[in-house]
Parts: C-alpha cells; sequence; structure tokens
C-alpha cells in the first residue's frame, strides 16, 4: 500500500469528525428519532372510557432501538467536546441495543467499535453487531450486565490511550437525548399526557423523558416500570435493587415504581403482536403491562408508555411460539 492509500482512512476519518452534522447528512442516522405513537385499540376494552393508553414506537429508529439516540447523542457531545479524537476506540459494556447503536453509528462515521456483553444476549443480536463491523468481547453470563460493565472498566484501565468510553451509565448525554423524545410524546399528543411509563435499564430513557416532560408541564406523572426479581427474563432491564445502580439514574425524581413479572410481560409482548399488530421486544410487553395496571386505576388520563425495540431481535427466544400447521393461538 503506497503511503497516500495508508492516508486516505485516516484523512477521511478526520474529515468525518470535524462536522458530524456533514457526516450524517444523507445517511440512515438521519432517520433517529421522531418514532410514531400509537393507541392500544384492542388490548383493554375494560379500560375507563376517558383514559387513553398510547405507545411510542422506539423500534422504528435506524438501529432498531430507542438506544439510537443516546448513543447518537453521546457520539456528537465526546467529538465536541474533545473526549473522542480520531484515531479511538469506541468502547462500552452493553446488554444489546446500545451496542447495536454504537455500531451503527461507528459504521456510518467511520470508527472502530469494541463492546463487553454477556455471552447470552440473543443470536440475533451477535450476528448482528458483527455484521456491522463490532468486536464483541463476551463475559460470564451467571455475572450479567454487571459482568459486562467490569470487564470494560478493566480494559479501559490497562489501555485508556486507545480507547473513548461513553460510559452510559454515567453518562449525562444519555438522559439528555431524550429530551427529544419528550418533545415528540408532548406534540405527538396535543400536550394531553398525564403519565409517561418507560422500562429500566440505563434508566436513560425515563429520566431524560421525564425531565423533558416535567419541563413542557409539571404535572405529568413518571413511573419506571423494572422487573420484578433479580433473575428475571427481560433482555436489556435491570432490577435496580440487585444491581450497580447507575449514576444517570435518581429513583427520587420517579413518581413510582412499577414492578413486572417476566411471565406477564412475555404474554402481553405476544398479545400486541396478535391483538394490536404491534411486533415489539419483551421489554415493550412489560411497558405495556405497567402501563395498563397504571391505566386502570384513572378516571382520566393520557398515558404513554415505551416500546424499546421490535420482537424480531428475540426469535430465538421464548417469547415468540410457532408450530407447524397450527396458528400459535
Ligand atoms: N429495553 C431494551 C430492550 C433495552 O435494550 C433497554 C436498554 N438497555 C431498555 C429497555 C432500557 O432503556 P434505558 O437504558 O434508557 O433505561
Amino acid at each position: 500500500m503506497d503511503a497516500l492509500a495508508r492516508a486516505m482512512p485516516m484523512m477521511e476519518f478526520r474529515r468525518r469528525f470535524a462536522d458530524v452534522d456533514a457526516a450524517i447528512a444523507g445517511t440512515v442516522l438521519r432517520m433517529v428519532g421522531n418514532t410514531p405513537l400509537v393507541r392500544l385499540r384492542h388490548i383493554a376494552p375494560d379500560l375507563p372510557e376517558r383514559v387513553e393508553v398510547w405507545l411510542k414506537l422506539e423500534g422504528m429508529n435506524p438501529g432498531g432501538s430507542v438506544k439510537d439516540r443516546p448513543a447518537l447523542q453521546m457520539v456528537r457531545d465526546a467529538i465536541a467536546d474533545g473526549r473522542f479524537t480520531d484515531g479511538k476506540v469506541l468502547l462500552d459494556s452493553t446488554s444489546g441495543n446500545t451496542g447495536i447503536a454504537y455500531a451503527l453509528i461507528g459504521a456510518v462515521l467511520g470508527f472502530p467499535v469494541e463492546l463487553c456483553m454477556p455471552g447470552n444476549v440473543s443470536v440475533e443480536r451477535k450476528k448482528i453487531l458483527s455484521n456491522y463491523g463490532a468486536r464483541i468481547i463476551f463475559t460470564d453470563p451467571m455475572e450479567g450486565s454487571d459482568g459486562a460493565i467490569l470487564k470494560s472498566r478493566e480494559i479501559l484501565h490497562n489501555e485508556p490511550e486507545k480507547y473513548f468510553k461513553p460510559d452510559q451509565y454515567n453518562n449525562p448525554s444519555n438522559p439528555k437525548a431524550h429530551l427529544a423524545t419528550a418533545r415528540e410524546i408532548f406534540e405527538q399528543t396535543g400536550g394531553r399526557i398525564t403519565h409517561f411509563v418507560a422500562s429500566i435499564g440505563t434508566g436513560g430513557t425515563v429520566m431524560g423523558t421525564g425531565e423533558g416532560l416535567r419541563r413542557l408541564n409539571p404535572e405529568v406523572r413518571v413511573f419506571a416500570c423494572e422487573p420484578d426479581n433479580p433473575f428475571h427474563g427481560l433482555e436489556g432491564l435491570k432490577h435496580m435493587e440487585s444491581s450497580i445502580v447507575p449514576g444517570i439514574y435518581h429513583e427520587d425524581r420517579l413518581d413510582g415504581k412499577i414492578p413486572v413479572e417476566t411471565e406477564a410481560a412475555y404474554e402481553m409482548t405476544r398479545r400486541l403482536a396478535r391483538e394490536e399488530g404491534i411486533f415489539v421486544g419483551q421489554s415493550s410487553g412489560a411497558a405495556a403491562v405497567a402501563a395498563l395496571e397504571l391505566a386502570r386505576g384513572l378516571d382520566e388520563g393520557v398515558v404513554v408508555a415505551v416500546m424499546p425495540d421490535r420482537g424480531d431481535k428475540y426469535m430465538s427466544t421464548r417469547t415468540w411460539e410457532f408450530e407447524e400447521g397450527k396458528t400459535v393461538r
């Protein structure tokens, strides 16, 4: 390879880093945000007449999940203030969706991505990540997402100059990305939203959207939905009491937490597909269970729940059933 050919990738990388907006123009990254809001019509005929439940379909983002928003915000902010410079590798721990978002953004902007994650994440996620070009470092499934966090800290500790680590659990750009989510929801409900529900992983969605909604209307009530025990089967979610609590998560700013059983979340995920035509992941089922529980206790209100991703990443899990020659239900 001659000197010019060797220099080209770096020049290209620098050009992209100099102006993120110009680099994003005309790419799939322009599709991040502005997701649809749809109303639940069939699942809960027993709801009081003046109570509405709406779902924010974050799976419509280009990487297929809500995490495109904070990942792009964290990369943008770190480039702007010089934490992420050319030549560095993006490193983080992620249970999947944030990693997919990083890998997608890395593919568009042209930087390498390395990700630590528990070895038991779904095969779909592993294939998506590696085909976007990310390098995956697997950690012990028994240690869950905390094991991946500790591994990425160790890698960074050993070679601090090589990496930029967004650290989504402690990075204020994560919740900040959701001020836009809040504005969208406020506009899409014509300012009528009364209650907001999101399932918690890093807590970025519930904290940032909650904060944004309260700025627009201090009366909006904000609820987190979490797995009801530490050994749940809801990929992407954290049972806070038994986990390392993220720095961006402030439970005292919530109006309440709604625990959801794994099986109830799976059942709701299947019902959303079957009865509403909404094909989403298990954490969406969990948020819908919580939203309906909340809605049933109201006389009047507009409840909005976040559906963090689509169902297709979970094909190999037991959420989705298939029996030859039979409809599923
Ligand atoms: N659902 C899924 C499927 C996720 O991957 C995540 C992120 N880990 C969440 C919900 C929770 O989002 P947040 O990190 O904003 O709390």
